[in-house]
């Protein structure tokens, strides 16, 4: 995907998500003038093969008492919320459309008497897929932890079978365009590069009649795959039920009157009768908006049927080859040995906090479970489905669990699922900076993401820019895959990452900070990032910076809204734009520095900060850095060993009172920092520490209530780089940056 070709697609989500806002039925249509409009010849190839169906209708061949028998795949797109729905909830979904189908709804009895007489029965049957495309033995629901499933676009099918093979549908959380499901003609996505378009689209609470479907909604997928059959709605190939003409239209169905479509359903036929005074209109008609469908007419079923004989990726998934390919040719399904996955209350939690664990393992019921935690945990095993443990040391904690049935057992491990922090830090109790110049500093923070292919993609590494002195962290958000559109599109998670960034958020969370001796905080970090192209103001993406007192497991942000959150406005694009190639900052200009006060209060005896970036599908590479908790706010720009900027001490009130003064600043290794100060009442220390916090000298000056002037020797083998000097009184504690050159 180019440049432009991002710009059209991210303006089109804006104008999509104004313009379609209200949840209307079925978003077919609305999907099919889309790619008409991508690809115009699209709309030519509908009709002519409309035509085609017309004349094909004539021949009787299509008239066979044989059943069609369709494998179905269900992807369930989640994040571990409701829209996971029950096994149960599909199965009774499948059992809707065998009803439908085969015209076995009780219902029928309501059809008015114009239409009972070409009420027909489709002959078409759906069986969920008992072997998936590599040949393992399936249930027909594939679960997919995602966050495409916020968006149920045509990016979010992922993972989709051989559409030759199996009819694929995506149960969504939400649908952008407002829609509550929608399918593609077969002649949209007949061409190689559309065909990981085929298969539908639908809400989770239109499947079946149970859990978070209902009765009312059960009957979605029948209508939509009406249209994945190539039929039309009744009064046309739009979206204007009950609001547009009567006769401009028409769905080229011989059977089925003339209509304006009905969103309501009418009580009597004679209030269907709009379009030609005494002939009632087919509002009971299963592509119909009136909510009270029961039926396909005779020409609709020949229709459905000719597709399935006529279009070879339709026709292939009827053929007796198949039904053995996805296992659908035995009596009954065959027992599938479960595949395991996890769910947890919190990745993040205290030692001696409870963690509660949930089995989401999917593909067959299991029978037998078996979970490890650690020899640090208690339980340390688990024969349950869902257990709570206890971590009794910090350090992040591999989960391994197996599950099993009479079909087998199989196992997994989630490698540092679990972050446990310490009850009280005593790593992190005084002012520190991860500068991120070494590897084990990178490997201090906990890195996040919303999704769970961590294992799979480096979204964060250690890198060797940095802001001031080498090394910082880097997200990654750019990779060109322009050349793998067409053939990796389809099915990776991994070009889905590059090409679907939206949705994503990432988080770097540092360790549990012991706050309660040190006043005043500020947290503050260096960043640069760039975008791949000009952004309005209202651009998605943005840092926000959050804080917890209970080991991560629930965050405040720090401050208002707008003042954790660093945006396009605020901001955030540092370096400016980067098109065509990852983001690398270049200067010290390319970074901008994030610094908020922090208040201390006395239950701040662990509290842990998070950077949290959600990114735009046109968002580049993030750099964070320098991440502190000082005394005070960091004074840009920062110390470059080959740029040495001068040093602006900082005025705060224990300088002014003690009228504090440092020179010269930076200073020369081996030479002295002259220090003059107003004593108080009290002696006062210097203790000079490196930014992890060490110590590398500590003076004590027992002068009071009179002027002072000390020299503070540097050390003649102390490195080039920034140092804290922390300056106690009875007053308070002032934290001093240093510079020392060589
Ligand atoms: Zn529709």
């Amino acid at each position: 995907m180019n440049k432009l070709a991002y710009l059209v697609a991210f303006l089109f989500l804006v104008v999509i998500n104004s313009a379609f806002s209200q949840q209307h039925f079925c978003g077919t249509d609305h999907h099919h003038r889309q790619l008409v409009e991508q690809y115009p010849h699209l709309q030519k190839e509908y009709e002519k093969f409309n035509a085609q169906l017309a004349m094909l209708q004539k021949d009787d061949d299509y008239d066979s008492q044989t059943v069609y028998v369709i494998p179905i795949v269900f992807h369930i797109l989640h994040q571990d919320g409701t829209e996971n729905i029950s096994d149960a909830q599909v199965f009774d979904q499948v059992a809707v459309l065998n009803r439908d189908y085969r015209k076995l709804n009780a219902d029928t009895a309501d059809i008015i008497p114009a239409f009972q007489a070409i009420a027909s029965d489709a002959r078409i049957e759906f069986r969920l897929a008992n072997r998936d495309p590599w040949g393992n033995c399936t249930n027909g629901i594939d679960r997919i932890r995602t966050h495409e499933t916020n968006f149920g676009r045509g990016q979010s099918k992922l993972n989709q079978w051989d559409r030759s093979k199996y009819l694929n549908v995506w149960v969504v959380r939400t649908i952008e365009s407002g829609a509550a499901g929608y399918a593609h003609y077969p002649t949209d996505v007949a061409e190689l590069e559309s065909y990981w378009r085929d298969g539908i689209v639908i809400l989770h609470g239109h499947i079946g009649r149970i859990g978070t479907g209902s009765e009312g909604n059960s009957r979605s997928l029948t209508h939509e795959i009406g249209h994945w059959l190539s039929l039309a709605h009744p009064w046309g190939s739009n979206n204007d039920a009950g609001a547009g003409g009567c006769f401009n239209d028409d769905d080229g169905v011989d059977d089925t009157p003339f209509t304006k479509g009905f969103t309501f359903c009418p009580q009597t036929p004679e209030q269907a009768m709009l379009c030609t005074p005494g002939v009632p209109e087919n509002y009971q008609n299963y592509m119909d908006y009136s909510y009270c469908s029961n039926m396909f007419t005779a020409d609709q079923v020949k229709r459905m049927r000719l597709v399935l004989k006529n279009i070879a990726f339709r026709a292939n998934l009827i053929t007796a080859e198949n039904h053995l390919a996805t296992g659908i040719n035995l009596e009954s399904p065959l027992t599938c040995a479960p595949i395991v996955d996890i769910r947890v209350n919190s990745r993040l939690a205290c030692v001696g906090e409870t963690v509660e664990f949930f089995d989401a393992s999917s593909n067959g019921v299991v029978s037998s479970y078996l979970w490890e935690f650690g020899d640090d945990a208690s339980p340390s095993t688990s024969a349950d489905a869902n257990p709570n443990v206890i971590f009794m040391s910090p350090g992040a904690k591999t989960i391994k669990l197996t599950v099993g049935n009479s079909a087998g057992t199989r196992t997994a491990v989630f490698e540092r699922y679990i972050d446990v922090q310490p009850d009280v830090p005593t790593t992190y109790s005084w002012y520190h900076t991860f500068d991120m110049q070494t590897a084990e500093q990178f490997s201090e923070l906990t890195y996040l993401n919303n999704l769970n292919i961590s294992d799979t993609l480096p979204f964060f590494s250690h890198d060797q820019k940095g802001h001031g002195n080498k090394g910082s962290v880097r997200l990654n958000l750019f990779k060109n895959v322009t050349l793998d559109v067409t053939t990796s599109l389809p099915s990776t998670q991994e070009s889905r990452y590059w090409l679907n960034l939206d949705g994503f958020q990432h988080a770097i969370v540092t360790p549990g900070f012991n706050l309660t001796n040190l006043s005043p905080v500020y947290f503050s970090f260096s960043y640069s990032y760039a975008t791949r192209s000009p952004l309005p103001d209202f651009a998605p993406e943005n840092i926000r910076v959050y804080y917890s007192r209970n080991c991560g497991k629930t965050w405040t942000t720090l401050g208002t809204t707008t003042q954790s959150t660093i945006d396009i406005s605020s901001g955030l694009s540092s370096g400016g734009m980067s098109t065509y190639s990852p983001y690398v900052p270049t200067s010290i200009n390319d970074w901008n520095i994030y610094s908020r006060p922090f208040n201390v209060t006395s239950n701040d005896l662990n509290t842990r900060f998070k950077i949290e970036f959600t990114p735009s599908m046109l968002s580049n590479d993030l750099y964070i850095d320098n991440i502190s908790i000082s005394s005070e706010i960091p004074t840009p720009p920062p110390f470059d060993p080959n740029e040495v900027p001068n040093i602006d001490a900082g005025i705060d009130d224990f300088t002014l009172a003690h009228q504090l003064t440092m020179s010269p600043n930076p200073v020369m290794s081996g030479n002295q920092l002259a220090i003059s100060y107003r004593a108080g009442s009290d002696p006062m220390t210097f203790t000079l520490r490196d930014l992890n916090g060490s110590i590398l000298s500590s003076v004590e000056r027992l002068e009071t209530n009179q002027p002072v002037l000390f020299s503070l020797d540097i050390d003649r083998n102390l490195p080039a780089a920034y140092y804290l000097l922390e300056i106690r009184s009875a007053i308070g504690v002032s934290v001093k940056k240093v510079a020392v050159v060589r």
